[in-house]
């Protein structure tokens, strides 16, 4: 298969892990016979640095003439970089939202799955995790409060700022219609979340939720207020499959729900839209505080091509081989920074790796994988 695939290195950690995510793709490519091109489009403060803004037309072009899209992270310390103190339509994250809008990508997936190996990173009691947990948070990415009309004034002497959180029908039905169709792959439950008893438009959302489910008789579904959601996911989290929500409290469930897993290093996310084009990204962001050190985790993003391979270019086997290698090497004891045991007198039973190493780990994985 040929497939052209633009890269977003970005900021901070992003070239690091980036680069790891491209060295299994190639190993991939070369075991499976695929031929994959790449095109770097630039993206986040190092645009800004370039050229001004955090995303030019022509990174826009670039991207919508890639089959799918494979990125880092942007971004810097939001206290202390100048990308900061520019206009917010100036600055990195701007950049990011913009192409989410220009091409489209309506519905964001987050696996949020605990392996065997880290189970003691999951800062969850053990009667809690039980046998671990399995979920996919769907988040509304074009609507909602990010989007809507916002504007700060003084009134009467007074500084007041106002953001709106609008949602159609429409915007509701595409993303409720995703979350269904997940689920049917999965273990057919749908937990729809939102604030109905404050919010119209969590009413709307509801109302859509219910005609969309009446089409999907096989699923079970649930509507969930998302301040018992937060709990929920701490309190029993092996009760999700599909978490529904929109753009904000998708934004903050799924953080949390990653955090239960143990480490945003190794949570991978896929923006979609309408077509089989995705941008593909690890959950996490740029890091700063430990870029540039080499100790990064890869393993998010090298689950990210891997989940580019399965929804844009329908190449399971190349996935699988992947998510395998990936297992095996936590398998095998090896762990970054992020994941290594806190306990002392564990420490000892697992090799600490950088950036690098994890990557030529895994690639050395794929290549014994036999399937
Ligand atoms: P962050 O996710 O970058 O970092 C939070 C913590 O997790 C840090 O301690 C960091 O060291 C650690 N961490 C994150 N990824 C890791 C990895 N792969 N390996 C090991 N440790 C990892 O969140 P933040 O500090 O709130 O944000 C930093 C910057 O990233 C900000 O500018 C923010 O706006 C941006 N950001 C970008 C994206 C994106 O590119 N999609 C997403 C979230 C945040």
């Amino acid at each position: 298969m040929n497939c052209k695939i633009g890269v977003i290195s970005g900021d901070g950690i992003g070239p690091e892990i980036v680069a790891e995510a491209r060295k299994v793709l190639d190993c991939i490519a070369e075991k499976y016979g695929h031929e994959l091109k790449y095109e770097e489009i630039q993206m986040g403060g190092c645009s800004i640095d370039a050229v001004g803004v955090p995303l030019t037309d022509e990174a826009i072009s670039k991207a919508k003439a890639s089959d799918a899209v494979l990125m880092g992270s942007i971004g810097g310390n939001t206290a202390t970089s100048p990308w900061y103190r520019l206009e917010p339509h100036l600055r990195p994250e701007a950049g990011l939202l913009k192409l989410r809008k220009s091409l489209n990508l309506f519905a964001n997936l987050r696996p949020a799955y605990l392996y065997e190996e880290l189970k003691e990173a999951c800062p969850l009691r053990e009667d809690i995790i039980g046998d671990g947990f399995d979920m996919m948070i769907l988040r509304e990415l074009t609507g909602g409060l990010y989007f809507g009309e916002r504007k700060t004034e003084e009134i009467d002497g007074v500084l007041t700022a106002v953001d709106t959180l609008t949602y159609n029908e429409q915007e509701v039905r595409r993303i409720a219609k995703r979350g269904f169709e997940i689920a049917m792959k999965r273990r057919k439950k749908v937990t729809s979340v939102d604030k109905a008893n404050v919010l119209d438009s969590s009413r709307l959302w509801r109302k859509v939720v219910e005609e969309v489910a009446k089409e999907y008789p096989g699923v079970s579904y649930e509507h969930m207020l998302v301040d018992n959601c937060a709990m929920q996911l701490v309190k029993d989290p092996k009760q999700f499959d599909v978490i529904l929500t929109e753009n904000m409290f998708g934004d903050i469930l799924s953080d949390e729900a990653s955090m239960v897993t143990g480490s945003i290093g190794m949570l991978s996310s896929a923006s979609l839209n309408d077509t089989k084009f995705g941008l593909y990204e690890p959950s996490g962001g740029s890091a700063p505080d430990i870029a540039g050190k080499g100790i990064a985790n890869p393993i998010a993003t090298i689950l990210s091509a891997a989940m580019m391979l399965r929804y844009s270019f329908d190449l399971d086997r190349e996935a699988d081989a992947i998510e395998a290698a990936v297992r095996q090497v936590l398998k095998d004891k090896y762990r970054t920074i992020d994941i290594m045991p806190q306990e002392e007198n564990k420490k000892s039973s697992v090799t600490l790796v950088g950036t690098k190493e994890m990557g030529d780990l895994i690639v050395e994985r794929i290549k014994n994988y036999e399937k």
